[in-house]
């Protein structure tokens, strides 16, 4: 009889389509597990991946795979536990073969001080052991997990679609939440009331507006920003206390003056979705003394800050890159609580990984699209 196979599809070399490959379903690591994959989620980053490549600005670009051939990609995974590691079934009896998990991708080393202390994505090592970068990932009918550490439970009431993409694109918004959360309390000591900024009104945005209003005081206005007017009815709808339209064709002082105007005087602290360099300098034009910036947009580019007036101003920039094993547990809870609503969803096939890979990269994707597997 033959082993059971699984299928993957991969990436043959930088910005080549997307291969259906067929293997034997890997045996669980000693001390992790292999998962049946129900949902991978099509991240903005896997663009980045498939390319090899992206923008620093003045021409410039960064490449993040050493060997950027045959891998898989896929960091948003949620699947059911398929098998167990033998020194993972003994040592913890919390995960079971058939429960329902969302997998942490971010692994790291799993060696080094920062692995160690629970802060994997900080990992100098971190893209060899993230699934969907140099591990094999999600756009894969079965997905092998190095330690049972990186498999969250999720709870009935959490569907398995929304559990995936918690897994990036939510979970690093949540991460970019409790960044600024710090400086908008204390501000709000000083000053009352304060105000968020979020820029960006897509799938990444509507989780952020939620996320926002669910974990920091009452008396923070959240303010969405985006390009789209159609973006800003769903982020008002999500729970966006006020919105503005950045019209690209509206001149740069007027945008920030309009910010201004519609935030009251400006902003205690902005989480930018998008980083483009027009978009990061317009949100610190905009932050008030004492305002802290956390940039996680990946779009790509740069910036010039007039240094005497951040350090007058007492600004705050601060980067955030996805989020640790901790933050997905938390947001799991939390999502499960308050019942977060996820952004919407288009699905489909493995066998479509290719086309929904660039369908996203030209921009016709509304919310996050997930590959469905089969049952
Ligand atoms: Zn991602
Ligand atoms: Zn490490």
């Amino acid at each position: 009889m033959s082993a059971p196979v699984m299928r993957s599809a991969q990436v043959p070399a930088p910005k080549e389509p997307l291969k259906i490959v067929e293997q034997a379903i890997p045996k669980p690591p000693p001390e992790g597990l292999v998962i049946k994959t129900s949902f991978a989620g099509i991240c903005h980053s896997d663009i980045h991946l498939w390319e090899n490549k992206t923008e620093l600005g003045d021409g410039k670009e960064m490449t993040f795979l050493s060997d950027p051939h045959n891998f898989v990609l896929g960091h948003e995974i949620s699947g059911i536990v398929h098998s167990l590691g033998d020194k993972a079934s003994a040592d913890d009896p919390d995960i079971k073969v058939g429960d329902r998990v969302v997998i942490y991708s971010f692994i790291g080393c799993r060696k080094c001080d920062v692995c160690s202390g629970g802060s994997n994505q900080l990992c100098p090592d971190a893209i060899k052991g993230t699934l969907g970068a140099q591990q094999p990932g999600g756009y894969a009918t079965y997905v092998s997990v190095p330690e049972k550490k990186f498999a969250v439970k999720v709870p009935e009431s959490v569907g398995m679609d929304t559990a995936a993409i918690i897994a990036c694109s939510g979970v690093t918004t949540y991460h970019g939440v409790s960044v600024v959360k710090p400086t908008l309390e204390e501000l709000l000591k000083l000053r009352g009331k304060t105000k968020l900024l979020v820029i960006g009104a897509g799938g990444l945005g509507l989780w952020c507006v939620q996320i926002a209003k669910a974990i920091l005081p009452p008396d923070v206005r959240v303010i969405s920003a985006d390009i789209t007017t159609s973006k800003l009815e769903i982020a008002k709808a999500a729970g966006a206390d006020d919105v503005i339209l950045w019209d690209p064709a509206v001149d740069e002082s007027t945008l920030v003056e309009r910010t201004k105007e519609i935030s009251g005087g400006g902003v205690d602290a902005v989480i930018d979705l998008v980083n483009n360099g027009i978009t990061t300098s317009r949100a610190l034009n905009c932050l008030n003394y004492g305002g802290i910036l956390a940039i996680i947009g990946l779009f790509g580019g740069s910036i010039n800050i007039q240094l005497p007036i951040f350090a007058c101003k007492t600004h705050c920039l601060r980067g955030v890159y996805v989020a640790s094993p901790q933050h997905l547990r938390e947001l799991v809870k939390l999502v499960a609580e308050k019942q977060l609503k996820p952004p919407p969803m288009s699905y489909f096939s493995l066998d479509q990984a290719n086309e929904a890979l660039m369908m996203l990269r030209d921009g016709k994707i509304n919310g996050r699209a997930l590959l469905k597997m089969d049952d």
